[in-house]
């Protein structure tokens, strides 16, 4: 990677602002409404996202070091059964054993950071402290999670993350960037995903759109109460 690449990104700005038709595709892909993407990290050729960014600070103040998360559920399944292969102890090997290889990676790491503190500033969260030097997936020195490394290699481009490039070659019969694999990979006909079901996010705090809903039943009561005996007088609203 050379200083030029220093801060690359697969997408250019307009092709990753997320459209409410690519928020609602990736609650389909994860079968959860998605919460806190910011950006689309990565599409497919015919423009599906594959990966969602999210900002380094979460809305409920969290900090949040993975800024990419690879939603696409082909792709998703084929690194699975890389990992369940044994890849990622291969690698570890590798990067004690290759110094040249060791250097790429520890350049992955940078990449990821710099691109998360442009995706802070862009996203409005700023700097984000707590996890300064802190990147995902195992990086600089372990592979400890590979989804994290091929999200980070389709939003960073090819020539970036070495590791991520390798699992991406590894799942070649089950994907390539080259031919959309869409078709069939989630439900397209049921309602998307409203109720947030993931386990992580059951253990915080009532989720912000389950209090808006429950805000807004309380006034309509309140309206109601109110408009009560004197539906005759009631005006138009402005009048
Ligand atoms: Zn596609």
């Amino acid at each position: 990677m050379d200083a030029a690449n220093q801060n690359h990104e697969a997408l250019d700005a307009a092709a990753r602002v997320p459209s409410a038709a690519d928020l609602e595709t990736l609650s389909r892909q994860l079968n959860r409404p998605v919460r806190d993407v910011v950006e689309i990290g990565a599409r497919c050729v015919c423009g599906n996202p594959l990966v969602a960014t999210t900002a380094p600070r979460l809305s409920s103040g969290i900090p949040f070091p993975t800024t990419y998360y690879l939603t696409h559920p082909v792709i998703t399944a084929a690194v699975s059964r890389l990992e369940a292969g044994g890849v990622m102890n291969e690698m570890n090997a590798e990067l004690e054993q290759d110094p040249a290889l060791a250097a790429e990676y520890v350049q992955a790491h940078e990449h990821y950071l710099a691109v998360r503190d442009a995706i802070g500033e862009r996203s409005g969260t700023g700097a984000v402290p707590e996890i300064a030097g802190v990147s995902a997936g195992g990086m600089p020195t372990r592979v400890k999670c590979l989804h994290v490394l091929v999200g980070h290699s389709l939003a960073a481009g090819p020539g970036v993350n070495p590791l991520g490039d390798r699992a991406l070659e590894a799942i070649a019969e089950w994907w390539t960037k080259d031919t959309c694999r869409c078709a069939g990979a989630w439900d397209t006909q049921a309602p998307a995903p409203s109720q947030d079901r993931s386990r992580h996010v059951k253990t915080q705090a009532v989720d912000p759109a389950i209090k808006k809903a429950e805000r807004a039943a309380a006034r309509a009561a309140r309206e109601a109460a109110a408009n009560e005996g004197s539906a005759d007088t009631k005006e138009a609203p402005g009048a």
